[in-house]
């Protein structure tokens, strides 16, 4: 798996296209099953924003409080990097 995205601004804009349902499926299939496989940090982003977005939608609000959301991220992304 690579440790660096050689381009990261195009994957997390269409990570967000994803989650936001506005991928096509072609696109949601390569990123999600060609890309994701290989490359270390758009897994973790990925993982990092659906557990976000999961905890934002259980809440019930649109903006969860930075320090919230910074612990997500910091738990996120500690399981990642143990498994
Ligand atoms: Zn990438």
């Amino acid at each position: 798996m690579k440790q660096d995205c050689s381009n990261k601004r195009e994957c997390l804009e269409m990570l967000q296209l994803i989650l936001d349902g506005e991928a096509t499926a072609e696109q949601k299939e390569h990123f999600l099953k060609e890309h994701l496989e290989e490359c270390m940090p758009c897994y973790k982003n990925y993982h990092l924003e659906v557990a976000i977005r999961q905890l934002l939608k259980t809440k019930c609000c649109h903006e969860a409080p930075q320090q919230l959301v910074d612990d997500i991220k910091t738990k996120v992304i500690q399981n990642l990097s143990r498994s």
